[in-house]
């Protein structure tokens, strides 16, 4: 009965540990760009209604001011997108909710040098800060939070730059405040050791059309899957002064140039993620204590959007310090920590266990709205993402005792470096 492009089929003939090496993420036949829609838009629907359910609050997601003034066109389209998700969840959300305008589009705190965006640990009572270029810091934190807004202190500069860090407001014990966290690259580990066994991870087979694109318009080489501004690598480059011959390595020099670690090295047969610097703030809030805020840091002249990324905004909510502002922008090969990275040299002895039970409280929440999402989604799609619709649904039923399986989706997803915006867009009726 079963045709030789189910998913169980694909993986269990290859026998792969590491990696389920199919065509498209869920498929074989599938789209891949199609199937990240379906995942991405299902968990930002499943997100967004479970937030009203939860908490009676409006969801509100931003767009950065400076943008809805230069583009109105931008803003426009925003608020059209997010009109979209309203009127799916309406539909969803049963008459005991008052659903009016449970889900609305606003603008994030205006960006300044050295303006915070904050997680909110809602468990301890703690508030969002009412100015976020003003955040109340114990006196350690202030001066951590000055060295690292006026770049005193080395930290990743460029493309999508914001600098983690956390104020301890501990009296006993440690105090000390944690940072910079800047965005730091690794590769997804090459042992699935830690428990539960995360759910393979997606590489695109290598008869893929996606690495077409990733071949190196000067070597014919490939550029490892997940790099992020991998799929400049087709673009031949001249004289740009790095010593990059093609638009994927100049990415990286230049991410490199500007201070970010990577922690590993990435080869082919690897995938590359990205830890954004409030999840390591959000890791080492939750070792230190109940009265450590995480928080996350515009730096450098490229980033200026005060506001947390769809992938950062649902971490930080499954392990209860929500976002002050959500954006629906990018968020390009997003991943956790799986092991202790202290780049101040001060890891604690606990962190391994923080990040297994984080991870774990993640993972789980990325099921619940993975699945509620696709409720809602399955009757406001678009006749072109039917397809990738009913093999992710396929693939989640086939896997549905793997706790990681959803969360596993969503990084994948990830892999195809889209505006969540866009996603939403194309995939909402
Ligand atoms: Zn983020």
């Amino acid at each position: 009965m079963a045709s030789s492009d189910t998913p169980q089929e694909s993986i269990n003939l290859q026998g792969l540990d590491r990696f389920r090496r199919t065509k498209s993420i869920v498929s074989e036949l599938g789209d891949p760009e199609v199937e990240a829609d379906v995942i991405m838009t299902s968990v930002a629907l499943g997100f967004s209604a479970e937030y009203i359910k939860q908490t009676g609050n409006t969801i509100q997601f931003d767009i950065d001011p400076l943008d809805a003034s230069l583009h109105p066109g931008k803003k426009i389209a925003f608020e059209a997108v997010v009109k979209k998700i309203s009127h799916a969840i309406v539909k969803y959300l049963s008459a005991a909710v008052d659903q009016s305008s449970k889900v609305t589009a606003g603008l994030s705190p205006g960006y300044y040098p050295g303006a915070v965006i904050m997680g909110v640990y809602k468990l301890a009572g703690k508030q969002a800060p009412a100015f976020v270029s003003a955040p109340a810091l114990s006196k350690e934190g202030q001066q951590l939070w000055e060295r690292i807004r006026t770049l005193s202190t080395p930290q990743y500069t460029g493309r999508g730059a914001y600098t983690g860090f956390v104020d301890n407001k501990n009296v006993q014990g440690d105090t000390r405040p944690v940072g910079p966290l800047s965005t730091a690259r690794f590769c997804v580990p090459r042992k699935r050791g830690i428990d539960p066994k995360p759910h393979p991870r997606w590489l695109p087979a290598p008869s893929s059309h996606l690495w077409n694109k990733r071949k190196r318009a000067d070597s014919n080489t490939l550029v490892p899957w997940g790099l992020i501004g991998g799929e400049e690598a087709g673009k031949l480059l001249r004289e740009t002064g790095c010593g990059a011959l093609n638009g994927a390595d100049f990415v990286t020099i230049s991410m490199r140039n500007a201070g970010m670690h990577f922690v590993d090295d990435i080869g082919t047969e690897d995938i590359a993620i990205y830890t954004h610097g409030m999840i390591q703030a959000i890791y080492k809030s939750y070792s230190l204590g109940p009265n450590c805020e995480p928080y996350e840091i515009a730096v450098g002249d490229v980033t200026k959007k005060m506001s947390s990324c769809l992938a950062c905004t649902l971490f930080m909510t499954a392990t209860g310090y929500p976002p002050n502002s959500i954006h629906l922008g990018r968020c390009e090969s997003w991943g956790p920590l799986y092991s202790p990275y202290d780049p101040t040299g001060n890891a604690d002895p606990h962190e391994a266990q923080v990040i297994r039970d984080l991870n774990n409280t993640w993972y789980e929440k990325c099921s619940v709205w993975l699945d509620i999402g696709l409720d809602i989604l399955g009757g406001n799609i678009t006749e072109n993402h039917l397809d990738g619709f009913e093999a992710v649904r396929k693939y989640l039923l086939a896997y549905k005792h793997d706790p990681t399986v959803s969360a596993t989706l969503i990084l994948d997803s990830m892999t195809i470096h889209a505006s969540e915006s866009e996603r939403i867009e194309r995939t909402i009726k």
